[in-house]
């Protein structure tokens, strides 16, 4: 039987189409710093707080971290410890600012997949909000046609997140690519997501291409899916060295983190049907482009 030709791509995005690991550890290495320098609270503390609470809330990028962790409180002595250590939260938002970036060709590639007449679909466990920041500070709002995200973590009772906005409302959602959430609690490797998210943008798994970093999560996934799957080798960083500090403060459950170390180690019991080693742009081919 002659294989279809590829209609739709769905890729994931952290560590897929941006580096959010690069990111995530630039600003969250430079806020811990500023916080341990400026609030006297050892570092050792502040992961341990700051883990409880990501665990707590089921993200490690949540909002009102630092009006949560204890010690912070303590020594903010009476005022909000964001009002407090305000050269942390600027060192936060400037270093993920900086780092949020598209691997290189990655725009190229999809523009080049779009006028070919294939849809890009992308899914992603992050939470809403901060990927729908990334979306627009990367360029990708409208490039990506619809996009499944997780819903957006709650917040204490009081708190709302429209009282912690700066910006215009418009300025907290996407133009032109369509939002659209799994439901809360969903994590990769779920085949039965990506089947309905594929049947809710119309196409069958024969046409589609899965593509993502994780062995574990997407490629698993994808293939469980009967979907042809494509491995985003560039954006693996398990061994990078800045990657402990992940796993020190992550919302993962420590046989979360253990189930990833050991996976990552040298026997790999998946194998990915196409590789991209360097950059993005080697999914072209799997997509029946030049
Ligand atoms: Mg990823």
């Amino acid at each position: 039987m002659m294989q279809g030709r590829k209609l739709v791509l769905v890729t994931d995005l952290d560590n897929t189409l941006w580096d959010w690991f690069a990111a995530w550890h630039a600003s969250f290495s430079a806020m811990l710093l500023a916080l341990e320098e400026d609030s006297g609270v050892p570092r050792s503390v502040l992961e341990s707080e700051i883990r409880a609470l990501h665990q707590k809330h089921g993200t490690t990028e949540y909002s009102n971290l630092l009006s949560e962790v204890p010690s912070l409180i303590d020594a903010a002595g009476g005022v909000e410890p964001w009002q407090a250590f305000p050269r942390a939260v600027d060192l936060l938002r400037s270093e993920r600012r900086r780092c949020t970036q598209l691997y290189p060709g990655v725009l190229d590639t999809l523009t080049k997949a779009k006028s070919a007449g294939i849809s890009v679909v992308a899914y992603t466990e992050s939470l809403a909000y901060w990927t729908m920041w990334r979306i627009k500070r990367t360029g990708l709002d409208g490039v990506i046609d619809v996009l499944y995200s997780a819903p957006d973590h709650d917040l204490p009772t009081g708190k709302k997140f429209e009282d912690m906005r700066s910006q215009p409302d418009s300025s907290y959602e996407l133009d032109r690519t369509e939002h659209r959430h799994v439901p809360r609690g969903v994590l990769k490797p779920n085949a039965q997501v990506l089947l309905s998210i594929l049947d809710s943008v119309g196409f069958k798994p024969d046409e589609a291409v899965y593509m993502g970093d994780s062995l574990m999560k997407d490629v698993a996934m994808a293939q469980q899916a009967h979907v042809t799957d494509v491995h985003a080798r560039y954006g693996e960083v398990q061994q990078h060295p800045g990657y402990d500090l992940l796993r020190r403060v992550t919302h993962w459950t420590d046989e979360d983190v253990e189930r990833e170390r050991t996976h990552v180690g040298s026997n790999r019991p998946i194998t990915a049907t196409h590789t991209c080693q360097h950059e993005f742009a080697e999914v072209l081919p799997v997509l029946g482009l030049a």
